[in-house]
This record gives structure tokens, sequence and C-alpha cells, in this order.
């Protein structure tokens, strides 16, 4: 399998090339040259095979020439082994007649982004052993991110890894799954500046020419094509589950950067009878303005009671408009120069219509947010994050306008990460599991730095020098 850039205009590359990449040199979003199809014998057979087998026969094609079935089997069973309930990582639970929940917060952080981080870190530990290169992974988080990140990372052998926040603007619970990750080549950088700051410095490095190839620079964000993959696998084992491909199964997903839909997107493109699925947003509603005017415009970034989806501008949404646009790079390049320089692009109504035949999107305010945790709570028992409540709410926008047939609601998040919102909307303290205890309580190691790019390039280079650091 090869990969092509979204934009038209970067070499195509292999596997392994896309993975140490991240973005394209031409701004775009690697996706494959093609996508696998299964007929749906292969889908049928799949049904009732562990989630580690479902994993296997979903990522094999695409993977297969950087890595033998052995080894990639291994590697699945490394990255979901350590999950807290191996047999059984995406519960699926029932609250509704024909309307479930998926759970995806049974990793290390307890947020649906270990399930991509994980094995994300298995590629880049398998590719080292193939070729032996320096590599420094960087990435700049609002919270959920850089925990998983930071978790997964912690034993590849030969990275180094940094990590910046924004001092003192991410929640207690996300600070300390942070800094409570102790390892020589980890690095917590607690920028004193916003998380677009945080952001900023990243991006300039990964334009100074030195570090991309001396430090052998890479991100672990959505943008890297290896962070889309394994998520295309939850939604083939549930809807599998489910009774998929003779019924027709739709997911409602909370969403920010659009990677988590996107991977959903690829599970129909693998042939997979999915219904038309929900885009969830919370007051942060560029999609759904999107999605009822053909206009993408952004505006301020709001924080809410959801911080996870508080984005304006949803990088892999570019993947999903190649696609729909039958793969012109260069209208997808004319629209993104034009979003990046008026803050606004538009699509003609031939693209929203297939758009709209693909996705509805829904938004949810902070009220809305808090009122959907407590009647869940008070008509099932179920316990939801806010995130997930964006999601939930959209569900039932999407049943009250007419939706029919099976829908699986996302919980991207356990309640624990987000306490003080569900014990306000619930009234009841919300338990902490043991994983998350203990990081509360373990000692914190972090770096204070000053906003300025030069600082914390001098930090990384000077980390990347010292004698802890693993030299490969
Ligand atoms: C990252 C995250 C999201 C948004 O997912 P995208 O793939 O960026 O759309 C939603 N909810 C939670 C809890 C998250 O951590």
């Amino acid at each position: 399998m090869r990969y092509i850039s979204t934009r038209g205009l970067a070499p195509t590359l292999s596997f392994s090339d896309v993975v140490f990449a991240g973005l394209a040199e031409d701004g775009g979003l690697y996706v494959p040259e093609d996508y696998p199809v299964f007929s749906l014998q292969e889908w049928q057979r799949l049904r009732g095979k562990s989630y580690a087998e479902v994993a296997f026969a979903i990522m094999r094609p695409y993977v297969h020439e950087a890595f033998d079935d052995a080894t990639l089997r291994a590697m699945i069973d490394r990255a979901y082994g350590g999950f807290s309930q191996p047999e059984n990582i995406t519960p699926l639970i029932q609250v509704g007649p024909e309307d479930w929940i998926l759970e995806l917060f049974h990793g290390p952080t307890l947020a649906f982004k270990d399930y991509a981080m994980q094995m994300l870190a298995q590629i880049f530990e398998g590719l080292l052993e193939q070729k032996r290169r320096p590599l420094t992974i960087v990435g700049a988080t609002s919270g959920d991110t850089g925990s998983a990140a930071l978790h997964a990372c912690r034993g590849i052998q030969g990275a180094q890894v940094f990590v910046l926040h924004p001092h003192g603007r991410v929640s207690e619970v996300q600070r300390k799954q942070m800094t409570t990750v102790i390892a020589p080549h980890i690095h917590n950088i607690a920028l004193q500046g916003t998380f677009d700051d945080c952001q900023a410095v990243v991006k300039q490095l990964f334009q100074d020419a030195e570090a991309r190839k001396d430090w052998g620079l890479t991100a672990v964000n959505s943008i890297n094509w290896a962070r889309i993959l394994p998520q295309v696998v939850y939604y083939a084992y549930a809807a599998l589950a489910l009774g998929a491909p003779e019924r027709t199964v739709a997911f409602t997903v909370p969403t920010g950067n659009f990677g988590n839909m996107f991977a959903c997107f690829v599970a129909q493109k693998m042939g997979l009878p999915l219904g038309r699925c929900v885009v969830a947003s919370n007051r942060n509603n560029i999609l759904t303005r999107f999605f009822q005017t053909g206009v993408m415009e952004s505006r301020a970034v709001e924080a809410s009671v959801s911080p996870s989806m508080d984005i304006q501008v949803s990088s892999n949404f570019e993947r999903m408009l190649f696609e729909i646009q039958s793969r012109n790079a260069t209208m997808v390049k004319n629209q993104m120069d034009g979003f990046k320089k008026t803050g606004k692009f538009s699509v003609d109504s031939g693209t929203l219509g297939a758009l709209r035949e693909k996705c509805h999107a829904f938004d949810v305010t902070d009220t809305q947010t808090a009122d959907m945790i407590s009647v869940m709570e008070q008509n099932t028992g179920y316990v939801c994050d806010p995130h997930t409540s964006v999601g939930c709410y959209s569900a039932r926008q999407w049943r009250q306008s007419g939706g029919v047939g099976a829908m699986v609601a996302l919980a991207c998040a356990h309640p624990s990460k987000f306490a003080s919102v569900v014990q306000g909307a619930t009234g009841k303290p919300v338990p902490v599991p043991a994983r998350l205890q203990q990081a509360l309580l373990a000692p914190e190691k972090v770096n204070v730095l000053a906003n300025d790019f030069g600082v914390v390039r001098d930090f990384i280079a000077a980390a990347r020098r010292s004698p802890s650091a693993s030299t490969v």
C-alpha cells in the first residue's frame, strides 16, 4: 500500500515513511492510494472473532509491507494487553431498544485516544527495530492526547518524547496523568501560554530543517495516518457484534479534529454497510454550520464543559473533503489555501449533498450536555462524561428528527476524568478507577518554560544531548 497527499504535490510514500512524516510536505494529509474492500462474506467471517483478530484483518492490508503477519499480531497483543479488561476492551452497553453506547475508555488514560496511541507506539518501536534512526516525538496537548501519548511512548527504546501543555490550563487530573509518567526520555513541558501557543511552538519546530532531519522529529496527533487506522477497528468490531453486515448500524461521534469520524468513514470505504452517521459538536459548532450552509468558517474557540472538542479547525476534515470530492487534490489545495488566508472556504451543492448523505451534524450547548448526563443517569442508571453526553444528546436529536435503526453513541472518556461536571449534573460523586487514583497520588515531574520558541528549542536540544538520553 502506498500513500498519497490530499493536496497532490508531495511524494507518494510507503507506510513507514508516512508514519515518520506525519504531515505531507505540501501541507496535506496522507491517505492510502486505495482502500482495501472486504466482501460481505469476509465481513461475516470476522463476526464473533476477538478484537485482536478483527484488528489484524483490518490493519494488515495497510501495513503488510512494513510488518509480517506474526509481527503485526504480536504488536496488537502488546498494544491492547494492558487494557483494564483485555477480553472486552470495547464494551457495548444497551441504553434503549435500538440504542447503544460503545465504551472506548478502558485503556491506560481512560479516553479513546489510547486505542490508537498504544498501537502507534508499537508501530514506532517496530519500525525503529528495522531501521535505527533518531526519533524525537513532539506533541502539543490540551489534555487527553498528551497523556495517551506519554503512556504509550514511555516504553519506546531510543525515542525522546516531549509533550507541551499550557501551564495551569489543563485540569488537575489531566496534568497528573502526564506529569506522573517519569522516565529519562519523557519530558513534560508546561508552557507559560495557551494551547494555541503550544501548537505554534510545535509547528515552528517542524519548520526547523535541522530538527526535522537530525532529531528525526515526528508528531503524534491525528494528522498521522497511523493514528486513524487503529480507530477503524472498533467501528467494525461493534457493527459486527450488532449484526452487520446484514443489519445497518450507524454511529454518533463526539467530534473535534474529525479523526474519529474519518475512521468511521474508512470502515464504510472498506465495504462495511453503515447507516448515515451523526457528527456531534459542542458550542464550537463550525461543522454543524458547515453541514447547513456548505461554508466552513472558523470563529474564536469558546471554552465548554467538553473541552476535548473545543476546536475550530478540524484538521482531518481535509481527508473527508478529498474523498467526497472524488480525490480532486487541486480543489482541496485551493480550498485549504483559501481557508488559511481568509478563515473560510465553501463546497458546491453536489459535494454538500454527498456529505449530507454520509452524515448529519448536530451541536449541543453546555446546559443540554449537563441535562443529558442527568436524564441518562435517572432513566438508565448510566453515568457518562460530558463528551459522551454531547453524543447521546445528538443521537436523541437524530431519533427525534426521524432517524431509525441501530445507533451506537461513542463514549470517548471515563466520567471520572471530568468528575466535577458529572457530579454537578447527577449530584453524586463519581467513583475513581484504580489506575487514575495511582496517578493522583504519584510524584510529578514537569518543566515550566517561557512561551518562547528559542527557549523550548534549546531545552529539547539539551535534553536530547544529556547523558541520560538513550542514543540510537
Ligand atoms: C479527542 C477527543 C474528542 C475528539 O475526537 P476527534 O478525533 O479529534 O474528533 C472527543 N472526546 C474526547 C474525550 C477526546 O479526548
